[in-house]
């Protein structure tokens, strides 16, 4: 029996029990020629699959666990938590004391509301940006993943600057004509769809770091431009942060470029790698949510007991000096992939390049990536050759060219020296 017969005949059992074999698609090791890994347990930088093969885990859930898996002080908090009960679906006192504490640290936000997931924190964000300004339209940008709400599962398609079309099945016409697309950068796209959809357009929605599609990093510029063109026309500024928030900095990409969103969206670390989502904006817009607005949301399982736990003693542990240590681990890792693959096997991986930004990095076979459209069109073959490679080594990439990687306060120089000792040899 291969190393991996156990977890491919559960793969074949997945697909029959489940779609695709997977519950969100890039679990599924499309295109790869090997079967996704089943893992049973994870901690620190490592996690561990089904045949008790060690990997250094560079995916961490896609981004929520920034002290690493299983970090001590939040294992403790959640054993205690889960003696109190888990779900009261009632007021309790968890969700103030996280709320309190994001609000502390977060000069941009004055109320905010717990939901489950990034893509619910970016519906409320859409259902509360129109109920404000009681328009219909959003600008959207190419390249930016806001989950799967209907409205953003767009491409551009033909006609006026900004017209889109679904790009899923399942998205009525009528929704996705509600969503104006444009590239990331494009100033005279933005302004040329405010010209056409006067006073209809009631909000831009942006990454300020996409992180979905690839790392396109954006020049300060353009988003200081989103953010004075949306004062010009009283359109919202929605900064989705879900990924970008608590990961470059406690207040995210706000906080690195000193501009304030009208609304912002967080969820991954909000929760510390439980089931959080949340949507903050100053009291005036935050106060259109019902019971006090019209603007309706809810949820059963909002401002889990659990997951405010997580989340809280997660993000409690983050400070200045944490964010200085991983930019300077990311650094070491950084260099290290990039060195390797310069050298490996005569050069076989010698087109990547490892682009960063605080802790996150991404492997492209360019220097500089801005937008979609920048991004070469054959890079997943190359991809998936030096994925195959680096997990045969016991590395762990998120499976798909164009997912970034995630560096946790659990990467010490102890995890790194690792990370070189697999790199030099095959760890069987
Ligand atoms: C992950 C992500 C989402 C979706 O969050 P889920 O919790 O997966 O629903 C939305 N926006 C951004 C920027 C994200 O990175």
């Amino acid at each position: 029996m291969s190393e991996i017969d156990k977890q491919k005949e559960l793969f074949r059992k997945s697909k029959e029990l489940v779609p695709g074999g997977v519950h969100s698609p890039v679990r599924s090791f499309k295109g790869l020629h090997t079967t996704p890994r089943f893992f049973e347990k994870a901690n620190g930088a490592y996690i561990y699959d089904v045949d008790q093969k060690e990997y250094i885990d560079f995916c961490m859930s896609f981004g929520p666990l920034i002290l690493g898996h299983k970090n001590s002080i939040v294992e403790e908090a959640l054993h205690e938590a889960l003696k109190r009960g888990w779900s009261f679906g009632a007021c309790e006192p968890y969700s103030l004391e996280l709320v309190d504490y994001l609000l502390k640290n977060l000069p941009h936000v004055q109320q905010i509301r717990f939901v489950n997931s990034g893509t619910e924190a970016v519906m409320t964000a859409l259902r509360l940006a129109r109920g404000v300004t009681k328009r219909n339209k959003v600008i959207k940008f190419n390249g930016c993943y806001h989950g799967h709400v209907d409205s953003m599962l767009i491409k551009a398609g033909s006609g006026l600057a900004g017209t889109a079309e679904a790009s899923s099945g399942g998205v009525p016409e009528g929704v996705a004509q509600d969503t104006l697309i444009l590239e990331l950068g494009d100033i005279e796209g933005v302004k040329q769809c405010f010209k056409d959809y006067k006073d209809q357009i009631a909000a831009i929605i942006i990454e300020p770091l996409p992180a979905n599609n690839g790392l396109l990093i954006q020049p300060k510029e353009f988003l200081h431009f989103l953010r004075e063109i949306c004062d010009q026309t009283c359109a919202l500024l929605i900064f989705d942060e879900v990924i970008s928030g608590f990961r470059v900095a406690f207040g995210g990409m706000a906080e690195i470029t000193g501009i304030n969103p009208d609304i912002v969206t967080y969820g991954k670390i909000i929760g510390g790698g439980l089931p959080v989502g949340a949507i903050g904006a100053s009291k005036f817009i935050m106060e259109h949510l019902a019971p006090i607005g019209n603007v309706y949301q809810a949820g059963t399982l909002s401002a889990n007991p659990l997951a405010m736990v997580g989340g809280l003693m997660t993000l409690k542990q983050m400070n200045k000096k944490s964010y200085e240590t991983l930019g300077i681990q990311t650094k070491k890792i950084v260099d290290l992939l990039a060195n390797w693959m310069i050298h490996f096997n005569d050069g076989q991986f010698s087109q990547f390049k490892v682009l960063h930004f605080a802790s996150l990095f991404w492997i492209v076979p360019k220097d500089e990536v801005r937008k979609l459209s920048d991004i070469p069109s054959d890079i997943t073959e190359g991809f998936n050759k030096l994925f195959e490679e680096l997990l045969n080594r016991g590395i762990y990439l998120a499976p798909n060219a164009y997912e970034v990687g995630f560096i946790s306060l659990a990467h010490n120089d102890e995890v790194i020296r690792d990370l070189e000792h697999r790199l030099e040899h095959r760890i069987q």
